[in-house]
């Protein structure tokens, strides 16, 4: 019963989370979620209510961080359906046994890989794509056969809120629960024994998360975020360049976890990038981002002071307006901020772009290579041999030559982080594999039992041996 006091609803909630875990554990070892008549509904119930309740998705969106309808769509809504699109079409190739040879030793006999649901998984999502970030892992437990408790982000509250509407309205309740809240409710959840956690948000949660999960010896899956370099050499497009960098960038207002976070850019076409990356916010935002219709907010005002304080005593050679009411933060640019600011030394998670000049373009790679592996890695060149050395010599999670975080738009390519920006990923079938459990099985006759393997040995015996193996 909601006695009208917030603290109270939150602790009738905690109770119930152990309940809650335990009940969908049950529904799991009835063994109904495995069958692939019962995925694909799951499925088109998801794809029914994204077309259905798409404008107060859209309105949560615009709610809880301006996003306007198209970036909407493109990075939420649409973003999910394909990937429930490609899922679909692709789902009962997937869950078939993947047959591998069999060694002479082993004949009669044949080998596979069958892949098995996990049991219970717990999403845990991120703020800053609140839609996505929780229905895309979502998308991968249900074709894996997988029961599921989603807790949304508290900051995106009215994403949160709706999702705790939706969800039971259109998946199995017996299978689906979403519990909304904050660290309490967090915690409790991770005290639950599940099957895997997917994890969306900053490392120092992670941290949190992993460590909880290591009493049950639960594997995780880390979706982290960190600082994503982006490396523009001088033979790069620099108009297209600045196009794809101030996309990928000043999308939903700098709140992206693959956005670049910084420029390592040649000295010789420094100026010109820096002018023609003005011209492009100017172009696609208009002479004040604050009237676009196009761009977004910052989340809440922590977020916002965070982000102000790293603008004290940095150069900004564009931007750096705010409004404090509004959540309007200006795109921002600034020169060669100090490596030992928080500018630099914190994942900036906002619509502030530093950008370094280097004498050389050769000094990107080891200033990558100082620092923790990033999430993404954009490099803008011309030169395949450059590009080539780029990609080979760092690490990341992902990577994009000669554009901004187009990867995500490929349901083919697997998404995650490395070192600090995550572990494990996902989309299309990497997010199958992911949460399925890839179960070896070799099955053998009766026929030919060949004693060779069994004692008593014999010289003879370990020479024939030596020659099979
Ligand atoms: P957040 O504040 O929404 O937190 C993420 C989740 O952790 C929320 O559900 C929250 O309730 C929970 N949480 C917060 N504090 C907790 C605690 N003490 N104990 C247990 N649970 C707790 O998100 P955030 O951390 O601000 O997210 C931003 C970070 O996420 C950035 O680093 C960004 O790069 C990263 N990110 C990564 C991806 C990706 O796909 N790799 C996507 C989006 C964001």
């Amino acid at each position: 019963m909601n006695t009208g006091n917030p603290d109270a609803t939150a602790t009738e909630q905690i109770s119930d989370i152990e309940d809650k875990v335990t009940a969908i554990r049950e529904v799991f070892a009835s063994g109904y979620s495995k069958e692939y008549a019962w995925r694909v509904e799951q499925l088109k119930q998801l794809e029914l209510l994204i077309h259905e309740k798409q404008n107060l998705l859209l309105e949560a969106l615009a709610a809880d961080l301006g996003k306007c309808k198209t970036e909407a769509w493109i990075s939420e809504l649409g973003f999910v359906l394909s990937d429930i699109k490609h899922t679909l079409k692709h789902l009962k190739k997937w869950m078939k046994p993947r047959k591998t040879s069999t060694p002479v030793g082993a004949q009669p006999g044949k080998s596979y890989v069958l892949p098995e649901p996990l049991g219970t998984v717990l999403i845990i999502g991120a703020w800053n794509y609140p839609f996505q970030l929780v229905l895309a892992p979502l998308v991968a437990a249900i074709a894996a056969g997988n029961c599921a408790v989603l807790k949304p982000s508290e900051l995106a509250s009215q994403m949160s809120k709706l999702l705790a509407e939706l969800i039971p309205e259109y998946l199995d309740t017996n299978a689906f629960a979403v519990v909304e809240g904050a660290v309490d409710e967090t915690t409790e959840l991770l005290a639950q024994r599940f099957d895997h956690i997917f994890y969306t948000g900053g490392e120092a949660v992670g941290r949190i998360v992993m460590s909880a999960a290591a009493k049950h010896l639960t594997p995780v899956t880390l979706e982290l975020g960190g600082k994503s370099p982006c490396i523009v050499d001088n033979t790069a497009n620099i108009d297209v360049t600045a196009a794809r960098i101030v996309w990928s960038k000043w999308m939903n207002a700098g709140q992206t976890c693959v956005a670049p976070d910084y420029i390592l850019v040649d000295k010789s076409v420094a100026d010109q990038l820096l002018v023609a990356i003005e011209k492009k916010i100017q172009a696609f935002y208009g002479e004040s981002a604050e009237t676009s219709e196009d761009y977004g907010k910052i989340i809440n005002q922590r977020h916002f002071q965070r982000l102000g304080s790293y603008l004290e005593n940095q150069n900004v050679v564009f931007g750096g307006g705010q409004n404090v009411q509004t959540g309007y933060f200006e795109p921002t640019l600034v020169l060669n901020p100090s490596l030992d600011s928080e500018l630099m030394q914190q994942e900036i998670f906002g619509p502030i772009l530093p950008i370094i000049t280097l004498d050389s373009i050769n000094q990107a790679i080891p200033f990558v290579n100082q620092r923790s592996k990033p999430l993404a890695l954009y490099v803008y060149t011309n030169n395949d041999d450059y590009a080539q050395k780029v990609l080979h010599q760092t690490s990341a999670g992902n990577v994009c030559v000669n554009d901004g975080f187009m990867f995500m738009t490929n349901p083919n390519l697997p998404f995650g982080g490395v070192g600090n920006s995550g572990m494990g990923s996902y989309h299309g079938r990497s997010g199958f594999d992911r949460l399925s459990h890839l179960k070896t099985v070799m099955e053998r006759s009766f026929k030919f039992d060949v004693s060779l393997r069994y004692p008593p040995f014999s010289k003879l015996k370990l020479s024939m041996l030596k020659r099979i193996l």
